[in-house]
């Protein structure tokens, strides 16, 4: 079976984002910028899946800018036996993600989409909800758990409630949660060989999508500067204060 691994090229987790004085969005310049986690360990997943014999190939496909090859390097030096760039220099919104991904689905033919739940960057949560829709295939959201039976897969999912398990028949998709596994760092020689794995290139012409944005973004700001807080000498104090505030 073949994974396809979708993996978005976004500012590191570790990195304090800035806005633009404009207010027009997040200042990128000069920021760095990794693979999106929950897409670190949907790769880690499926390389575990063909560890175990259960997938024979695993495909990483990004959509973004010529930089998004290092994310795709890095999905490769992970394990990723070849990587797809659809290269777009502007923002892609979700939709336009998913319609290209249905592209990718249709030429490649995986038995699985294995992606992140969300990316950190537009927080959208959609893209793996809208490749299923779009697909007509059953999709396991926020899996904690995947297992391959056969020619179904089982997905442990985390809801509100505590665990849910569904079991889907593939091709399926499938988008991996933060308790999923804990993905693995790429070694030197790993990184070496990933640069000789192949990378092709496409264009979302390619697969006939649109990507003119559909939302317009009407102002990006700072959240609001926490207020300084007051020490109190006793608990009484604290009382005090509280019912002087109408808390208490
Ligand atoms: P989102 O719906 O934007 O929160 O993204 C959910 C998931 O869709 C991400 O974790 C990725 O696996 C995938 N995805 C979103 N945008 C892209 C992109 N530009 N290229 C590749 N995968 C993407």
């Amino acid at each position: 079976m073949k994974i396809l691994v979708p993996v978005k090229r976004v500012i590191d987790y570790n990195v304090r984002p800035r806005v633009k004085p404009d207010g027009s969005g997040v200042d990128l310049a000069n920021v760095k910028m990794s693979m999106n986690p929950f897409d670190e360990i949907a790769v880690e997943e499926a390389i575990r899946l063909r560890e175990k014999g259960a997938a024979t190939e695993i495909v990483a496909v990004s959509i973004g800018p010529a930089k998004a090859q290092e994310t795709l390097r890095t999905a490769l030096a992970m394990g990723a036996d070849r990587a797809i760039l659809v290269q777009c220099d502007d923002e892609v919104e979700p939709l336009a993600v998913a319609k290209i991904l249905k592209g990718v689905v249709e030429e490649e033919q995986p038995g699985m989409v294995l992606m992140g739940k969300q990316a950190i960057d537009d927080d959208s949560n959609q893209t793996g909800q809208m490749l299923a829709a779009l697909l007509g295939r059953p999709q396991g959201t926020f899996a904690s758990k995947v297992e391959i039976e056969g020619d179904h897969v089982s997905v442990t999912r985390e809801v509100d409630g505590g665990l849910e398990t569904v079991r889907l028949a593939m091709p399926a998709v499938v988008t991996a949660d933060l308790r999923l596994n804990e993905p693995r760092y790429a070694s030197l020689p790993n990184i070496m060989k990933a640069k000789s794995k192949p990378l092709a290139n496409k264009t979302p012409a390619d697969y006939g999508v649109d990507t003119t944005p559909r939302l317009r973004v009407t102002h990006v700001g700072e959240p609001p500067v926490r207020q300084a807080g007051q020490k109190v000498g006793s608990v009484d104090e604290l009382v005090e204060k509280l019912k002087a505030l109408g808390v208490a």
